[in-house]
C-alpha cells in the first residue's frame, strides 16, 4: 500500500514534497474529531466563529510569496497568477467571513423565526486549477454556518492545501478543519462516509460519481463542475476587442479554467477579420516556466491533460478542421498558442471540455445557427457575447449559468447551469446553503 502522494513540478517532474495518504482507518480518525469539534463550534455565536476565521486568515499574510510558489511549483501557474491567486484567497477569506456571517444570522418573518443551522460535518474536494482560491470558497461559508470541514484536495496540489489548513489551524480550534490527502479512491471513501455535507468543484465525471454515493443517505451537494464555455461574435461586436477577449479566455491558466472559453462562434461576415485579428493576438503569447517573467502559458499540469488537449487537436484536424497557428503534436510540458478553425459537432474540441491554451473556432450564417451550436451541450457553466445592443437578445437565450456581454462570465453567486452544477456557492443565498434552513413558528 502506497503510504505518501507526491507532488511533482510539471516544469521538470522535481518532486517538490509529498504528504501522507489519508486511508479509511485515518479517516475514521479524522471523522471522530470533526464530529467532536463541530459540537463546541457549531455552539459559538456567529460572530465568534466570523472573528475566529478572520483571524487565522491573518496568519496567512507572511506566507503569501510561499504559497504562490507552491501553488507554481506543484501545478504550473506562472509567478503573477500564482501570486495573485494567493494573495486573492487570503483577502477574500476575511471578507467571505464576514458576508457569510451577514447572510446566517437568524430572521423573523412575521410569527416565524428562520434559523440556519450548521449540518454537522462538510467534506470540501477541491481540484487542482486554482488550488488555493476553490477550497477557500467552500471551506470559509461551512466553517462560519458552524460546520466542521474535512478538505480533499487534489492529489495535484497537495502542498499548498498543507500548508494553507496547517496555518489557519494556528489558531482555530482543533479538528475544526481538517485535511485527508489522496486522489479518487480518498474521496470517494470521504463522500461514503458519516458525513452530512459534499461541497465539491471539479468535473462533471466526478460530480456524478459523488451524487451516486451521496445518494444512499441524501447527503447535501453543491457541486461546482465543468464547463464547454462558447463565445458568440456578432456582426455587430469590436473585432478587435473580440479577438482580444477570444484569445486572453482561451489562454488563461493555460486554458485550464473552468470558464476559459472553449468554443468560439463569428458571424460569418466578420469572420476573416476576427481570425486574423486573433491569430495575431495569439503569435505574442509566451510559453515558459512559471519562474520566467512574462509568461503568458505555462506548463499543462500534467502529462495526462497535455495528452488530452493534443488528442483534442489531433481529432479536429483529422476531421477537417484547420489549424491556424500552433503545433499539430507538441511536446510535453506545454501547448503552444494555438488557433484552430472550422470545428464542428463531432469533433472532441467542440463536444468536451478541452482545458487547454486552444482558440477553437467556427462561422454562423444566421444568429439562430450560432445560438443552437453554444447551447448544444451538457455543459452550461458561462457564455458570452460580443456585439453592440443586439448582444443582449442573444444573452436571454444563452444557456449558461453565467454569461457576460461583452466581458468573461462570473461572479457572485458562482453557479452553472445543466450538468455544469448543482446548487451554487457565493452572495447571501449560496451561503446559505452550507446550513440547515429551520423554520419556527412561535
Ligand atoms: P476532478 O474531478 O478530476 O478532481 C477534483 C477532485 O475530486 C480531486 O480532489 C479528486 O481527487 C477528487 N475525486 C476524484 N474522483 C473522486 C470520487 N470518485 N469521489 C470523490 N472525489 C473524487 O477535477 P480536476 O481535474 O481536479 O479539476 C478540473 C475540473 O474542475 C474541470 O472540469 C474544471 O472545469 C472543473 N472546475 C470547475 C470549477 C467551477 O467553479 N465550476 C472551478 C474549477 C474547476
Amino acid at each position: 500500500m502506497n503510504k505518501t502522494l507526491n507532488s511533482i513540478d510539471p516544469l521538470n517532474n522535481e518532486v517538490v514534497g509529498s504528504v501522507a495518504i489519508c486511508y479509511e482507518d485515518d479517516l475514521k480518525r479524522l471523522l471522530q474529531q470533526a464530529k467532536q469539534a463541530q459540537v463546541e463550534w457549531g455552539k459559538k455565536s456567529i460572530q465568534q466563529r466570523v472573528q475566529l476565521v478572520q483571524q487565522a486568515y491573518k496568519q496567512l499574510e507572511p506566507i503569501q510569496a510561499k504559497l504562490a510558489k507552491l501553488i507554481s511549483r506543484e501545478m504550473g501557474k506562472d509567478a503573477r497568477r500564482a501570486s495573485y491567486e494567493a494573495g486573492g484567497a487570503i483577502h477574500s477569506g476575511p471578507w467571505l467571513a464576514g458576508d457569510s456571517g451577514e447572510a446566517l444570522r437568524s430572521q423573523r418573518q412575521g410569527n416565524s423565526e428562520i434559523q440556519y443551522r450548521p449540518l454537522g460535518v462538510v467534506a470540501v474536494i477541491s481540484p487542482w486549477n486554482y488550488p488555493l482560491a476553490m477550497a477557500n470558497n467552500l471551506i470559509v461559508p461551512a466553517l462560519i454556518a458552524g460546520n466542521s470541514v474535512i478538505l480533499k484536495p487534489s492529489e495535484e496540489t497537495p502542498l499548498v492545501a498543507d500548508l494553507l489548513v496547517k496555518t489557519l489551524n494556528q489558531s482555530l480550534p482543533n479538528g475544526v478543519l481538517q485535511i485527508a490527502h489522496g486522489d479518487g479512491k480518498t474521496g470517494e471513501a470521504l463522500v461514503k462516509a458519516d458525513i452530512n455535507m459534499v461541497a465539491f468543484t471539479g468535473s462533471r465525471a466526478t460530480g456524478q460519481a459523488i451524487m451516486a454515493n451521496a445518494a444512499p443517505k441524501l447527503k447535501r451537494l453543491i457541486m461546482e463542475l465543468g464547463g464547454n464555455d462558447p463565445m458568440l461574435v456578432l456582426a455587430s461586436a469590436d473585432i478587435h476587442r473580440a479577438a482580444q477577449f477570444a484569445v486572453a479566455s482561451s489562454f488563461e491558466n493555460a486554458g485550464q479554467m473552468c470558464t476559459s472559453t472553449e468554443r468560439v462562434y463569428v458571424d460569418e461576415r466578420i469572420a476573416d477579420q476576427f481570425e486574423r485579428a486573433v491569430v495575431a493576438i495569439a503569435k505574442n503569447y509566451r510559453t515558459g516556466g512559471w519562474p520566467e517573467g512574462d509568461v503568458d502559458i505555462g506548463p499543462l499540469v500534467n502529462p495526462r491533460q497535455h495528452q488530452k488537449v493534443v488528442r483534442h487537436i489531433h481529432n479536429a484536424i483529422e476531421k477537417g478542421a484547420t489549424l491556424l497557428l500552433g503545433e499539430k503534436s507538441p511536446k510535453l510540458p506545454f501547448i503552444p498558442p494555438t488557433v484552430i478553425i472550422g470545428i464542428k459537432p463531432g469533433m472532441q474540441l467542440e463536444d468536451e471540455e478541452t482545458f487547454g491554451p486552444v482558440v477553437a473556432i467556427d462561422r454562423f450564417s444566421t444568429i439562430e445557427e450560432g445560438i443552437h451550436r453554444a447551447n448544444d451541450s451538457v455543459y452550461g457553466l458561462g457564455a458570452v457575447v460580443f456585439g453592440k445592443s443586439d448582444a443582449q437578445e442573444v444573452a436571454n437565450q444563452l444557456q449558461a449559468g453565467m454569461i457576460g456581454i461583452n466581458q468573461g462570465a462570473g461572479g457572485t453567486p458562482w453557479v452553472g447551469a445543466k450538468q455544469s452544477g448543482f446548487g451554487y456557492h457565493g452572495g447571501a443565498e449560496g451561503h446559505r446553503q452550507f446550513a440547515q434552513l429551520t423554520l419556527i413558528n412561535h
